[in-house]
């Protein structure tokens, strides 16, 4: 009998740990390698729009997920100064009987653990960080920094932003910093005065803006993340800590709702937002990569992991539909049907106008990645 050909995913971030559940779910023989020695519970949130939440059904965990995070009624977006509302989404209810599947916000940490618990322990190793990549034609060898190296047919790039897989198919070169940070800090409500939020607010300005919700079912935790506008970043360091004092500075003038906020967080870290522009391959020989690793983007649709869950559900769909032994086909019909939808998620995102007006989201919230047509690569 022929060996199941051995897939390798690098990297058990978000997109990964998707690919690697979805893979092992449909019985190919797959194998996890990250870096982390473990996960632990970082201080951000996570929207999860119904386009993930069909993702979340098939891995499992959908129910658990609803029973686990915040279900905002609407997306509100609010001015800076005034506190008015400038327009407001329907979710809630309304998401659930008109796209299929709830439009969650959740603790980022609760949401990557049931991800990783989806995994079988067996296929996931931590404390493997990828340093070389030889693609030897009829194989890929993997070496890591321990001195270890592993064999594979398939290698799946879910490395992240700073990508050694998209370094190997395209040379080393760091991403851009896109001139914005983002501040991010999660605390308890009890700690917040004088003002009473709704579950989901984006508070805008011309230059500025801080999204805020609850991240979990209890309502009894909030969590900000901003986009501020700042000159450079030490691209040495992946995260800094802020201060309430640094906030104070950043969101002077600002709304009594937001100083609320402020008022209320002790722990603040600052992140650089990075992007590239798209690239001319996602694969190549053996070597395919997802998510940040190919197409990095501002936080600002909320939508940056969603993209990396999609592209796994999306490669793993086209491994189905062509066939395992035939990778570049199937590499070939994934690209082109995944590079549309990124690239537009990816420009949107870095013009940062997403449901600042009542605009009608379908495009976005509706897709179903197991269901969508697919575009054959000859037609793109
Ligand atoms: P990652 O999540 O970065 O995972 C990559 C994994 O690979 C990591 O676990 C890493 O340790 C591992 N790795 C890296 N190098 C190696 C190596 N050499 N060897 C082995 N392992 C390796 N997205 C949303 O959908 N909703 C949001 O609300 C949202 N908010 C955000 C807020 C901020 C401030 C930022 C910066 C981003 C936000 N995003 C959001 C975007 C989202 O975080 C990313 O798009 C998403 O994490 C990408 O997933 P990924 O699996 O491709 O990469």
């Amino acid at each position: 009998m022929q060996k199941k050909p051995r897939i390798a995913v690098i990297g058990a971030g978000l997109g990964g740990a998707a690919a690697a559940a979805l893979l092992e779910q449909a019985g190919f023989n797959v194998r996890v390698y990250e870096q982390a020695p473990a996960f632990s519970r970082l201080g951000a949130g996570i929207h999860l729009g119904p386009n993930v939440m069909k993702v979340m059904r098939s891995i499992g965990i959908e129910d658990e997920l609803n029973r686990t995070g915040s279900h905002p009624d609407y997306w509100y977006s609010r001015d800076w100064k005034t506190g008015e509302i400038i327009a407001q989404i329907p979710l809630g209810d309304y998401a659930l009987s008109h796209y299929g599947s709830s439009y969650l916000t959740v603790h980022r940490g609760d949401f990557h653990s049931l991800m990783i618990d989806a995994i079988p322990d067996h296929i996931l190793s931590f404390n493997k960080r990828l340093n070389k990549v030889e693609d030897l034609g009829d194989v890929v060898r993997l070496h890591f920094t321990d001195g270890t190296s592993e064999e594979a047919d398939i290698v799946i790039g879910a490395d992240g932003v700073n990508s050694k897989i998209r370094d190997h198919l395209l040379s080393a070169e760091p991403p851009k910093y896109t001139g914005y940070v983002g501040h991010r800090a999660v605390f308890p409500i009890s700690a917040v005065k004088g003002f009473t939020h709704d579950l989901c607010t984006k508070w805008w300005s011309d230059d500025r803006h801080m999204m805020v919700y609850f991240v979990t079912q209890k309502k009894d935790e909030i969590y900000y993340v901003t986009g501020v506008p700042e000159a450079s970043w030490d691209m040495s360091k992946s995260w800094v800590p802020s201060s309430r004092e640094e906030m104070l500075g950043a969101f002077d003038g600002w709304h009594t709702g937001v100083q609320s906020l402020i008022e209320a967080s002790e722990n603040v870290t600052k992140w650089p937002l990075l992007e590239r522009d798209p690239l001319p391959l996602w694969s190549r020989g053996r070597l395919v990569l997802l998510g940040d690793a190919c197409h990095p983007m501002k936080p600002h649709m909320a939508q940056g992991a969603a993209m990396a869950i999609e592209d796994a559900a999306m490669l793993v769909r086209c491994f189905k539909e062509v066939g395992i032994d035939d990778h570049q086909t199937a590499f070939a019909l994934y690209e082109a049907n995944r590079t549309a939808r990124a690239s537009k998620v990816q420009l949107v995102s870095h013009n940062n106008t997403w449901l600042r007006t009542n605009e009608n989201p379908d495009w976005c919230f509706a897709y179903d990645v197991f269901n969508v047509p697919l575009v054959e690569p000859s037609s793109v």
